[in-house]
């Protein structure tokens, strides 16, 4: 199982909880803001895949934002691997 994570940009105020408490998953990005780790973004900083046995740390970020300001969903791989054949 995978999950995607996101971030609402607009809405972090750049308190660093997530980026402390789940390292993995979430770095400090531009001005203190959370971002997505690299190794797992699809494109933009906010949003992207991480594989399951990350999936409790991300939940973990998810939980200590004090604005809501992340979301993770569980993701249909057999979908997402469809979605992205040629
Ligand atoms: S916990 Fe929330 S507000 Fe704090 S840095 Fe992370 S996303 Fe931003």
């Amino acid at each position: 199982m995978t999950a995607r994570v996101s971030i609402d940009g607009a809405a972090c105020f750049a308190c660093g909880l997530c980026y402390v408490l789940a390292p993995n998953v979430f770095v400090e990005g531009h001005e203190g803001k959370a971002e997505l780790n690299p190794r797992y973004r699809s494109g933009s900083p906010y949003e992207g895949l991480v594989p399951d046995e990350l999936l409790p740390e991300a939940v973990r970020g998810m939980m200590t934002c004090p604005v809501k300001a992340i979301d993770v969903a569980e993701v249909d791989e057999r979908l997402e691997k469809l979605k992205n054949a040629p």
